[in-house]
């Protein structure tokens, strides 16, 4: 790695952080797309601390949500040089369903969000989590399906009646499928089975990356799987 690689990266090397995940070998050829990391300044909070800190924030967001403003314009400033989030956020495209705001007002530079119709970890969205582990260095990764999700209830359409959609919204239903046809005709709800079994199977998935596993393992990463109440506007943390 050249000097210049070396400062862009900051006081955590990606090296550093590619050996500890065990794929130096594998990266370390592919710097580049990490020189967008201005000081290399990562986040001090742990994965409880962030836990905690977005219980709170939701509670903020149920109890009084007139209090969740953030000084956008100051905090633009001061982010702009460096990111340094402490939560990552697997989250649904509904727009019902903002992170930010459901968190109880979270700013600029709180957290790393990726978003898609059903909260799936396909290969972009796999990426940019591996990225928000390794080269930001956040400590928990939630994955937050939500009440009657549109995405999952296609692909339970799918499965229950056959249901066809076009263009590429049936073969992204159809990544939830599989979820779906083992839980048809559970008791419950088909879609609140499908959407919590789903995004379980999807920290699954996460936790199976070549990147993130060792995180995982040495303790500095969680990964944990929540559901967004539309109705209450709760945020229940389940295992
Ligand atoms: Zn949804």
């Amino acid at each position: 790695m050249c000097e210049k690689c070396s400062g862009q990266l900051g006081r955590r090397s990606f090296l550093k952080l590619a050996g500890a995940a065990g794929i130096a070998a594998g990266i370390g050829a592919g710097l580049a797309p990490f020189s967008a990391r201005a000081s290399g300044a990562t986040t001090h909070v742990t994965a409880d601390e962030a836990l905690a800190r977005l219980k709170a924030g939701n509670t903020k967001f149920v109890t009084s949500p007139q209090l969740c403003e953030a000084d956008l314009a100051a905090t633009r400033k001061t982010s702009a040089p460096n990111q340094e989030p402490w939560a990552a956020i697997l989250g649904c495209a509904d727009s019902r369903v903002p992170p930010e705001l459901l968190f109880g007002g979270l700013n600029l530079g709180e957290i790393f969000v990726a978003r898609n119709a059903g909260n799936m970890a396909d290969t972009a969205t796999m990426g940019t989590l591996e990225y928000g582990a390794l080269a930001l260095g956040i400590p928990l990764i939630v994955v937050l399906g939500h009440e009657r999700c549109g995405a999952v209830a296609a692909a339970c359409d799918m499965v229950s009646k056959k249901a066809k959609f076009p263009g590429s919204i049936g073969p992204m239903a159809k990544a939830i499928s599989p979820t779906a046809r083992d839980l048809l005709g559970k008791p419950g709800d088909f879609v609140e089975n499908v959407l919590r079994e789903s995004a379980r199977r999807t920290a699954r998935l996460i936790a199976r990356s070549p990147v993130i596993a060792p995180l995982v393992k040495s303790g500095k990463v969680k990964i944990v799987t929540a559901r967004y109440g539309l109705n209450d506007g709760l945020v229940d943390f389940y295992a």
